[in-house]
């Protein structure tokens, strides 16, 4: 079958499209036919070689997809061949406390679908049952293809860690990464007013037209005096931060007093001064996160199907492309998903 595969970390030129043997189920697991692939930034940390990901052979990339159910292992019971499923691409040792909770991205050993397995750049991917999930009915393959990683990241941030109600005010850092565009989405499907920042003018546009009540070019503009304005001095009651470094010092001025800070990523760094007064004085809570557990992705795939939410896919590649297409997820040109369409 035809894969994007690695077969040593480095730049993009490592990634190749190869024809590897085909998965076969192992017991508990299903094989499923992949149709669609969306691309994460999560790709470019794997192939670069952050530790936790060996290279035996070639590894085949990728942790987002939807497909069809084409062959089922011993002691599989609630998944049958030509279901239409997505993929929650946490892994866990199925055995601690966390795993028995469903809090799978809290599970000491904790790994990811295309990071510490084989992924799903791929015609095939063999994967745990519990991995697989039902398709959303409303969404093409296109949409579906990117749907999971960075809505369920989204929705735990929002919903699980933040606590977000209707009326809050929503800060997001940097519109145009995967995150940052399901969270707008969610957030106003969560009745929050939004704020936005960005460099580029034309995705503060196109994030206004999604939703986005306000919007502030960093570049040209002050964030937090912009902040101050537009939430009448009183800050924002949640910050979503993927972007790290950049971010960090600004989001602890410009959440207000008791808020929330939630961040998913370091895109610009893992390193950032922090004035401590801000935190005990303001009260602020700080939250990490990390995807989603079975109730988050439960609760996120049942929102997106009542509330008819439609990942935005920025440009779909052939698999043959997938350098084609990391290059401008690397450019940070995209708003939304890219997507591979791996077959169908
Ligand atoms: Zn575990």
């Amino acid at each position: 079958m035809k894969a994007a595969v690695i077969r040593e970390h480095g730049e993009v030129d490592v990634l190749r499209v190869e024809d590897i043997p085909e998965p076969k189920p192992a017991s508990g697991e299903v094989v499923v036919k992949v149709l669609c692939a969306g691309l994460n930034h999560l790709d470019i940390w794997v192939r670069k070689g952050r530790p936790g990901a060996s290279l035996d052979g070639p590894h085949v990339m990728g942790s987002d997809a939807v497909g069809i159910v084409e062959a089922i292992g011993d002691n599989v019971a609630h998944v049958k061949a030509g279901d239409a499923v997505v993929i929650h691409p946490g892994l866990g040792c199925g055995r601690c406390d966390a795993c028995a909770r469903g809090e799978v991205s809290l599970c000491p050993s904790f790994g990811i679908v295309g990071f510490q397995r084989d992924g799903t750049f791929a015609e095939k991917v063999a994967l745990p049952a519990c991995n697989v999930y039902p398709k959303p009915a409303h969404l093409s393959n296109e949409e579906a293809g990117g749907l999971v990683l960075t809505y369920l990241t989204a929705w735990r941030m929002l919903m699980t860690r933040a606590q977000t109600k209707p009326g809050e005010c929503v800060l997001i850092h940097g519109i145009g990464g995967g995150v940052a565009v399901c969270a707008l989405q969610l957030a106003k499907y969560a009745g929050a007013k939004v704020i936005v920042t960005s460099s580029s003018d034309e995705k503060l546009s196109r994030a206004q037209k999604m939703g986005a009540d306000a919007r502030i070019n960093y570049q040209k503009e002050d964030v937090t005096e912009r902040v101050r304005e537009l939430t009448g001095d009183r800050g924002v009651d949640v910050v979503i931060d993927s972007v790290g470094a950049a971010t960090w010092p600004i989001n602890l001025k410009v959440v207000r007093k008791g808020g929330h800070i939630t961040l998913c990523g370091i895109t610009t760094g893992a390193k950032a001064q922090t004035n401590l007064q801000l935190i005990y004085w303001n009260q602020l809570t700080i939250m990490g996160s990390t995807l989603g557990s079975t109730a988050d992705m439960h609760q996120m795939l049942r929102a997106v199907e009542v509330g008819g939410l439609r990942p935005v896919v920025d440009e779909v590649f052939p698999l043959e492309a997938v350098q084609a297409a990391t290059k401008k997820m690397e450019a940070g040109k995209q708003l939304g998903k890219l997507v591979l369409k791996v077959s169908g």
